[in-house]
């Protein structure tokens, strides 16, 4: 017997600060929006960047957002649209497998899931919820900022205190621009020590 394709699916778009990460999950959406497909994006209430009920990359590209702290929050409002997209992954308040469940959990009922996120923490490390979704993701796109101090590809974000790496003693999320974060590659990031 042949089996209806629901099409659920999770996509990932990672990288480092400034890679354009909001950028695509905009573009992405707009022909969603386009194609007239039920939708939703979400954005962390944590991430207060912007004004709240947006997304907004850092050229200005801007979409209405719904403002969640978890990932339940996303799953009851979900229930009525057939794409749901979650901006800033990591800023979510639930532990790795929470929200690993719960993105499985829309694409099992037949949703496109897209997620964008950082990938690594300003140590460097991986962040676990998006590395987990990483693993089971029908697509992962990995983005590329710019070096700033040598122009190489860069897939690092530095976080900066009065032009210092900060301490690896500090809150592993705290929101920020330019300000306090740089793009860079591996041979020019300086490890927080
Ligand atoms: P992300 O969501 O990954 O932080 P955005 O989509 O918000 O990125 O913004 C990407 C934009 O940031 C780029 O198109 C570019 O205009 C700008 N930008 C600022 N600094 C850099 C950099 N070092 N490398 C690349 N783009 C940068
Ligand atoms: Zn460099």
């Amino acid at each position: 017997m042949t089996r209806l394709c629901t099409g659920g699916r999770i996509e990932v778009i990672c990288g480092c600060m400034y890679s354009g990460k909001t950028e695509e999950l905009i573009r992405r959406m707009r022909q969603v929006m386009i194609a007239r497909q039920p939708c939703r994006i979400f954005t962390p209430r944590r991430d207060t960047r912007y004004s709240v009920g947006h997304v907004a990359s850092h050229t200005g590209a801007k979409l209405e957002a719904y403002p969640v702290s978890s990932i339940h929050e996303v799953l009851a409002a979900a229930d009525d649209v057939q794409v749901a997209a979650i901006d800033e992954l990591h800023f979510l308040e639930d532990r790795p497998e929470e929200i690993l469940a719960g993105c499985q959990a829309l694409a099992d009922r037949g949703l496109r899931v897209l997620v964008a996120g950082l990938d690594q923490s300003y140590r460097a490390e991986p962040f676990p919820g998006m590395m987990q979704l990483m693993a089971v993701a029908e697509q992962v796109d990995k983005l590329y900022a710019i070096c700033v101090r040598c122009g190489a590809y860069a897939t690092r974000s530095q976080r900066l205190i009065d032009g210092r790496p900060a301490p690896a003693d500090a809150a592993t999320l705290v929101v920020g621009g330019l300000e306090l974060y740089e793009a860079r590659c591996r041979a020019c990031y300086e490890p927080a020590c």
